[in-house]
């Protein structure tokens, strides 16, 4: 399994630019699925979807639940994410490709990165990135300060619906999408809660929505899409934990601490 500090240097490798100044190696399943995929061009966009905490052994357990991003995907690429496997903590790790002590970050708290990031090296490239998010979330808040665009909305329709207009607008060469839906009905219900789950789905038919109208709108782009999480969640139980959430994560465990992202290549299809 590989560490999720290897992203943030991929993510660059895939665009051709220099990644984040403190960045560790790049992810090498993912760099050579880039070179193979678009036959030696870089990604001239990427497309990341970050939903919050879909754990790897959900997504297995429930393949069902992610049948559209599989279908939509070539690469699945397991990872370990950050400890401790909190939100701002692991979203730090992967658009910094740093450990938390590096970046700065090392529990849950939000202030504002101030080492180098995935963000500063596009801008640095003179690459236009964007960042969508649900308003007070980690994603609206440690990355912040650059000078990029941000759109902050209440619901994750909202964010959603704008990610839908920033990929017809075409102007943005790399765009992050965070949803807090999966994690937020998670820790109210726990883990495999059928509302849970339909969150998970909402998340994998998001997606699929996303890469059909990437398809249809960015045919002269080289674009990298991405299906990331930040980390997973283990469940809790009502007898012992009697009156607080049903669902967690922050633990040294593989349940909080294996994830799966899944990536596809598409090659322009005219120039
Ligand atoms: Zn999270």
């Amino acid at each position: 399994m590989d560490s999720l500090t290897t992203l943030a240097a991929a993510l660059s490798y895939a665009m051709g630019i220099e990644p984040p100044a403190q960045a560790e190696p790049k992810n090498e399943a993912l760099s050579h699925y880039v070179d193979e995929a678009f036959g030696g061009r870089k990604a001239d966009r990427i497309f990341m979807y970050n939903p919050d905490a879909i754990a790897y052994w959900v997504q297995r357990k429930y393949p069902f639940f992610m049948e559209t991003v599989t279908k939509n995907t070539d690469l699945a690429i397991s990872f370990r994410t950050a400890f401790p496997p909190v939100t701002p903590v692991c979203f730090g790790t992967m658009y910094t490709g740093a450990e938390p002590k590096v970046h700065g970050i090392m529990k849950y708290e939000r202030p504002v990165i101030r080492i180098d990031t995935l963000f500063d090296a596009l801008i640095r490239a003179g690459k236009k990135p964007l960042i969508i998010s649900i308003e007070n979330c980690s994603m609206s808040l440690i990355f912040n300060e650059r000078p990029m665009d941000y759109i902050i909305k209440k619901t994750v329709e909202e964010a959603n619906a704008a990610a839908m207009e920033a990929i017809l607008e075409d102007k943005y060469d790399f765009i992050a999408v965070y949803n807090d839906n999966y994690d937020h009905c998670m820790h109210a219900a726990g883990p495999e809660d059928v509302r849970t789950l339909a969150e998970m789905r909402y998340n994998d038919r998001m997606f699929g929505t996303f890469a059909d109208l990437i398809r249809r709108h960015w045919t002269r782009h080289d674009t990298l899409l991405g299906f990331g999480m930040d980390h997973g969640c283990h469940a809790r139980y009502k007898e012992k934990e009697s009156g607080v959430s049903l669902g967690d994560h922050g633990y040294d465990i593989p349940e909080d601490r294996e994830i799966c992202h899944y990536y596809k290549a598409l090659p322009a299809v005219e120039k």
